[in-house]
């Protein structure tokens, strides 16, 4: 009865997870979960505000499906004030948040047979989406021991003819490392150097960044790579407001124009409200958002602290994002499990502590760790995996 397509479709394990809490605590247990991918601050008021006054003068219809000329400007003097990028109204697109961004970015360009090379431990939504459209994902992996950044001799050998775009993610859901500057660079060579590729950079948690350098992805250090890359933002993690599913693309006006032909015919345009509260968001300034990076920052120090000290477990410090990738391989052995779902699945049983398996970004033998809860919840959970495993 089923589609072969849709047979092979795996659920988002992310969502398996914050379920299998719900179904824990619904039968009474006292769960923490730190599995889910939002931040925990309530949407900031003057963007809920927007919203309320859109309500209230009538923006209750059908927009054009590519978004609100509003929307579309504040998206642009965005990518100009933040990232010096210059976009034309034809070169940018809003969806339903940056997911479905990705998915009419797959429908756009992958016929099948391509390949799509995509730089792990990965956003867990790349290789279904890639594998939807009928491609191909070719996963470039770098664990811990590099920092979890691939390096430009790796990119270069992933690279074939077939293959159509690479997908970049930094700071990176789920290792919460960024690139450098440097390796940005030396990325962007390689991708110059492979003039039939495209190129997206997923720059979902830009503002959630602490590291001495500023934000900046491989099209800001190679201006070259212009024609042939696309900028996928949202405003689902830096302005909290994963619920109201805006995201958007820019880009060479031909791919955004068949991105949006695709989402013609799924979603029309995100509802108008959300991009009332989007626009809003990015016309104010960024104190709110500076409020939650400090904060994410101040639970990042803690968390990884605690980590380090508890056996079999090491983590790295962080760069960005509200997530933590502890490598549990040691751990693993120790508790004579198979794997990292089994441990992140011990963890739930015996901790009463939510994270995600490794093997869901592509790289078991790790988990992730989203810090975008309460520092109570963080110190209990810190206590209850750390006398669970036991301390160094
Ligand atoms: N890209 C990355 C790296 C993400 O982590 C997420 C959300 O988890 C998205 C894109 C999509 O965000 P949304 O569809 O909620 O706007």
């Amino acid at each position: 009865m089923l589609s072969d397509r849709v047979r092979k479709l795996k659920p988002s394990p992310t969502l398996a997870v914050t379920q299998r809490a719900a179904e824990l605590r619904a039968a009474g247990k006292d769960i923490i979960g730190l599995g889910a991918g939002e931040p925990d601050f309530d949407t900031p008021e003057h963007i809920k505000q927007g919203a309320i006054d859109a309500i209230n003068k009538g923006e209750t219809k059908y927009t054009a499906v590519d978004g609100t000329a509003r929307l579309k400007d504040a998206i642009i003097a965005k990518l100009k004030r933040d990232n010096q990028l210059e976009y034309k109204p034809e070169q940018v697109l809003v969806s339903c948040g940056g997911k479905q961004s990705f998915f009419n970015l797959c429908q756009a360009i992958v016929d099948p047979g391509d390949e799509i090379v995509i730089l792990g431990p990965y956003w867990v939504s790349y290789p279904a989406m890639v594998e939807l459209a009928g491609g191909q994902p070719v996963v470039v992996n770098a664990g811990i021991d590099q920092d979890f950044k691939v390096s430009a001799e790796q990119l270069d050998a992933a690279i074939t003819p077939k293959t159509k775009a690479v997908f970049l993610n930094s700071p990176s859901n789920p290792t919460g490392k960024a690139y450098s500057h440097a390796e940005l660079k030396a990325l962007g060579e390689v991708l110059k150097k492979h003039e039939h590729v495209l190129v997206a950079t997923d720059d979902m948690y830009e503002p959630f960044l602490w590291t001495d350098e500023p934000f900046a992805n491989v099209l800001m250090l190679c201006p070259a790579l212009y024609d042939r890359t696309l900028v996928m933002n949202g405003v689902s993690k830096a302005y909290s407001m994963t619920g109201w599913r805006i995201g958007y693309a820019a880009g060479p006006a031909e791919i955004i124009k068949a991105m949006k032909k695709v989402q013609s015919q799924s979603t029309s345009n995100p509802a108008s409200i959300s991009q009332a509260a989007a626009a809003t968001a990015l016309e104010g300034d960024l104190a709110e958002v500076h409020k939650m990076r400090d904060a994410f920052r101040e639970r990042a120090d803690f968390v990884i602290a605690e980590l380090n000290k508890i056996k079999g477990l090491r983590a790295l410090p962080s760069d960005g994002t509200f997530y933590s990738f502890p490598h549990c391989e040691e751990a693993i052995k120790e508790l004579g499990l198979a794997d990292d779902v089994q441990f992140a699945e011990h963890l739930l049983n015996e901790a009463g502590v939510a994270v995600v398996p490794g093997s869901a970004f592509g790289a078991p033998g790790y988990f992730r760790l989203s810090y975008a809860t309460s520092q109570e919840n963080l110190e209990k959970a810190m206590q209850r995996i750390g006398d669970l495993l036991g301390r160094e």
